[in-house]
């Protein structure tokens, strides 16, 4: 399912059930194994609810597991995903913006909800339905229940259309700010690195000068190889992350059958792997 054979690759960003993709933490962890990485990183979106069972699995399969979570931030209006890596996951402040942004996400996807139910056949308890228990809620579990509904074919539909972000069922939700969201990952021994910030996509995307200022305040990284960046953006990505002294990193945004990523479709030089490692104090890789 979903995998790509690799031999000895470190694929920097998955998604387990903890959030929106659609293997178990362990079943995740198993998959990476059998595609043939070497490292894989969990970062599941707002939360470390999947760091057990994923750090149990990693032992028993010898793969190494860097534990990390996909951050929603926000900087100048823009909406931003921040990749932290082998933060403490008890650091308080930090905890606390994870717990808020979450419950954030449940009150939006409940309004998301109260309005496609107008239009479409769905109801709460159908989203919940394809939500695993403590699960970091988004609008692909809505995609997902649209899909069971019949309502759609495949995630990418719903995302096409009822849950794009110009559509008038959509509903923003809280994020943290980034210049906040960096400091504190730092302050938890973590190594925040930006998510996919060349994805014209996902909406407009994040000014050379205002990922620039984030530097200073401790932002380490960008992540260049990503499926959402075209050749171009990948060139600028990487120009920009050599300009500025930080690390690039490559990944596959790994979500399950939720999306068309595969495992290990774009991996991090271990070079970069290794100064990335370097830079934590949070947790050790497993
Ligand atoms: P949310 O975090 O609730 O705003 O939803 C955004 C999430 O949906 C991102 O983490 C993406 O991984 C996911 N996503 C975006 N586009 C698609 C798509 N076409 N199919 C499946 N998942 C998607
Ligand atoms: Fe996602
Ligand atoms: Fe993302
Ligand atoms: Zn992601």
């Amino acid at each position: 399912m979903g995998e790509v054979a690799t031999g000895g690759a470190i694929d920097l960003h998955t998604h387990s059930t903890a959030s929106d993709g659609t293997d178990t933490p362990a079943g995740l962890v198993r998959a990476a194994a059998r595609a043939g990485l070497d490292v894989v990183a969990l970062t599941d979106h707002d939360t470390t609810a999947g760091w057990e069972p994923a750090a149990q699995a990693a032992r028993e399969v010898g793969i190494r597991l860097v534990r990390g979570a996909e951050l929603s931030v926000s900087h100048h209006g823009y909406s931003v995903h921040l990749l932290a890596y082998l933060f403490d996951p008890d650091a308080a402040e930090l905890r606390e913006h994870r717990r808020a942004v979450r419950s954030a996400r449940l009150d939006r996807a409940r309004r998301m909800v109260g309005l496609l139910a107008h239009d479409f056949p769905i109801t709460w308890e159908d989203v919940v339905a394809q939500t695993s228990e403590g699960a970091s809620v988004g609008r692909p579990h809505i995609a997902d229940a649209l899909v069971a509904a019949g309502v759609v074919g495949h995630r990418d539909d719903a995302f096409a259309s009822m849950l794009a972000g110009s559509s008038p069922y959509y509903v923003p939700h809280y994020a943290m700010p980034a210049a906040d969201a960096v400091r504190l990952v730092r302050e938890a021994g973590g190594v925040p690195v930006i998510a996919h910030p060349g994805a014209a996509l996902r909406g407009r995307v994040l000014p050379d000068a205002a990922i620039a200022e984030l530097v200073p305040l401790g932002l380490a990284g960008l992540e260049v190889d990503h499926r959402d960046h075209d050749a171009a953006a990948r060139r600028r990505v990487r120009a920009l992350a050599d300009r500025l002294g930080i690390l690039g990193t490559g990944s596959s945004d790994y979500h399950g059958t939720g999306k068309r990523n595969l495992l290990g479709e774009n991996t991090t030089d271990p070079a970069v792997y290794g100064e990335l490692v370097a830079q934590a104090s949070g947790v050790p890789v497993v």
